[in-house]
């Protein structure tokens, strides 16, 4: 029994010691904008806006992965804009991953710039031995999205305390199953729920999450105050999702390390990144930060037309961008403009049977 069974036991249960007689055993949908409100104090609920129960029930939830308070929001982007106006002001150094989840780049140049946000982007790799003084904000990523550097969380924070800054993770390709940033020191993560912890490819959330009670205090005042709130159906959504993750990812991380290893293996892929694969520049840091590797392969075919003939060809590969459904997926990633190779494709492994799904994989890629 791992510490990650017992969170998967109390997601599962979070509601069930608290249900009266024939109240109905699955989450109610509560799709209310305004409650009944004679008098304004003692009130659990007063204005949509400012709460409401079925988000308080996938916060629970996200409280009991993270350990630690979640507030939740209608997309990771949200997640990510609401931890960043929360902690940032005129003046501040903004320090963020080059090679990272490029939406929070461009909302950094957009949006956080013309304010008098200083945004200064690093490669993921440079942060391991980056001099941090003068910066207010660390944002990091790991691993980085697409290219899967890893970097060493307590290290960065140690040397980001050391400079005055506040650090935030973004931790959504590994989710609190498989990396803990808060535990090495993090004072906020962020995550798009949209990917594994949903699961499904059928809903847009995100969360924060912290342990200082003023920070999460300003996070929950972003959203009541900007209006980022999520809907009702959406938290059901995401609320229903999490109750499989541990199994979910349990057979994705599975997956991914055998199908990283015979990747490797194969005459038409030049090049494979999987941070759980003894030998990968990051698997040192990897063993002792992540629970395993991950279920996100980056690998390489010769070029960007024998890379987009796997995809077509092979029968249990979504072609979509995103990651951590239950269909195996996967995309080119330099049709976004990624600093990539050409043939470079990041695959996120689902939930299919193994055997299946490799051979599927092996037949297109064997077709030269
Ligand atoms: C998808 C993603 C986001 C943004 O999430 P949305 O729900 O699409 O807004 C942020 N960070 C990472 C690493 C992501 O993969």
């Amino acid at each position: 029994m791992t510490a990650n069974h017992t969170i998967a036991a109390e997601i599962l249960h979070h509601r069930s010691k608290s249900l009266a007689k024939g109240d109905p055993v699955s989450l109610p949908i509560v799709p209310a904008a305004t409650f009944h409100l004679p008098e304004v104090a003692g009130a659990a609920h007063i204005y949509g806006r400012n709460g409401m129960s079925t988000w308080e029930a996938v916060e629970a939830q996200l409280a009991l992965l993270e350990q630690a308070e979640v507030v939740s929001f209608p997309s990771g982007m949200a997640a990510i804009s609401a931890a960043l106006m929360a902690v940032l002001k005129q003046g501040d150094r903004l320090i963020i991953p080059a090679d990272g989840y490029y939406v929070t780049r461009v909302f950094s140049a957009g949006f956080l710039a013309p304010f008098g946000v200083e945004v200064v982007e690093m490669a993921t790799r440079d942060y391991d031995t980056a001099d941090f003084s003068g910066a207010a904000v660390v944002y990091l990523e790991t691993p980085s999205n697409p290219g899967l550097d890893v970097v060493d969380i307590a290290a960065v924070v140690a040397r980001a305390r050391a400079a005055g800054a506040l650090v935030i993770a973004d931790n959504t390709t590994m989710t609190p199953l498989l990396q803990r940033p808060l535990d090495l020191g993090c004072d906020l993560v962020v995550a798009a729920d949209t990917k594994a912890p949903a699961g499904h490819s059928d809903v847009l959330f995100g969360h924060v999450a912290g342990r200082d009670p003023a920070l999460m205090a300003r996070v929950r005042d972003w959203r009541r105050l900007s209006g980022a709130v999520p809907g009702p159906f959406e938290a059901w959504q995401v609320h229903r999702g999490l109750e499989t993750l541990e199994l979910r990812l349990e057979r994705m991380c599975a997956s991914a390390a055998v199908i990283a290893q015979r990747l490797g293996e194969q005459a038409g892929v030049t090049a494979v990144r999987y941070p759980g694969l003894a030998g990968d520049a990051s698997y040192a840091v990897a063993q002792r930060q992540m629970g395993s590797g991950g279920f996100l392969i980056g690998f390489q075919m010769a070029s960007a037309a024998r890379a987009e003939r796997f995809l077509t060809d092979c029968r249990y590969l979504v072609q979509s961008t995103s990651f951590g459904g239950t269909h195996s997926s996967g995309e080119r990633r330099a049709r976004w403009g990624d600093q990539v190779a050409e043939g470079f494709i990041r695959l996120s492994v689902g939930i299919e049977p193994l055997e299946v799904l490799w051979s599927a994989m092996a037949e297109a890629l064997g077709e030269s």
